[in-house]
């Protein structure tokens, strides 16, 4: 290290890399203060002190060379590795979605810190017995909450008054649930199942350990993805290109546990 590098140290995890050079690996973090983009110099070589410590997903201690371009890890320790996420495709396939969805959401430094809570709570759950896809969804309507696109599940998104379950349609445009006298504020409000309408509600309103703990049928899932998924993407503005991946593998997980079963 030379003299006279400005360093600083931070927690963070690693939601995201890739490979420059003959050795090099860019990582961004999400950090208390903010996502950073910086290089580990040398990490693919076999004596590489940071290898094993800087994996995908993984929770660090930190300490970083402020660059001209981009910062310079210089030391790093792995808190929480995850590593029961990596264990199985399903929950990898999740914590890819995860990620990404942080990466897209997190571009105002106000809101990493609430965002990196939510994210370590998340992983820790897709650790543990717990229903993979009701944390997901738990993550993305947090998430879009702390980043100011709360969509309105309680009360009409247009006029404000106490929703009932006679409520059926849902607007992306108008920020959320429409009353039946506001249904004509978007035409291209869609309507939704009185199952979906509450899942919606039970996840944004129960703490994480509670929802992760809730069985529901694949199908309301599928639905409450693709609902989801518009959500974020719309919010955001970015394509969430891990959701396919997600998609198929969680398809694969489903045909197995039938099959399971059944006894084949
Ligand atoms: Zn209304």
């Amino acid at each position: 290290m030379a003299m006279g590098e400005r360093l600083y140290r931070t927690s963070g995890v690693i939601i995201k890399r890739f490979d420059v050079g003959e050795a090099d690996r860019v990582l961004t973090i999400l950090t208390p203060f903010g996502k950073i983009s910086a290089n580990a110099r040398g990490i693919r070589k076999t004596a590489s002190r940071l290898a094993g410590h800087l994996e995908l997903l993984s929770f660090c201690q930190l300490q970083l060379a402020i660059g001209k371009s981009r910062d310079v890890v210089t030391q790093s320790v792995a808190i929480e590795r995850f590593e029961a996420i990596q264990q199985r495709l399903y929950t990898m396939a999740a914590s890819y979605y995860l990620t990404e969805l942080t990466d897209n959401f997190v571009t105002d430094s106000d809101i990493a810190s609430p965002a990196l809570t939510h994210l370590l709570a998340s992983l820790h759950m897709l650790c543990q017995p717990s229903q993979t896809e009701m944390v997901m969804h738990w993550y993305t309507l947090q998430l879009s909450d702390v980043a100011g696109y709360r969509p309105q599940l309680f009360d009409c998104a247009v006029c404000g008054s106490r929703l009932d379950e006679q409520t059926d349609r849902w607007s992306i445009a108008q920020g959320g649930m429409l009353c039946p006298d506001c249904v004509r504020a978007d035409p291209k409000a869609i309507t939704i199942s009185l199952a979906l309408f509450k899942l919606l509600r039970f996840v944004q309103r129960e703490p994480l350990a509670t929802v992760a703990q809730t069985v529901q049928p694949f199908a309301l899932h599928t639905s409450a993805f693709q609902l989801l998924q518009q959500w974020v993407v719309q919010h955001s503005e970015q394509p969430l290109r891990s959701a396919v991946f997600f998609d198929d593998v969680r398809h694969k997980e489903y045909q197995d546990t039938v099959e399971i079963e059944h006894g084949q």
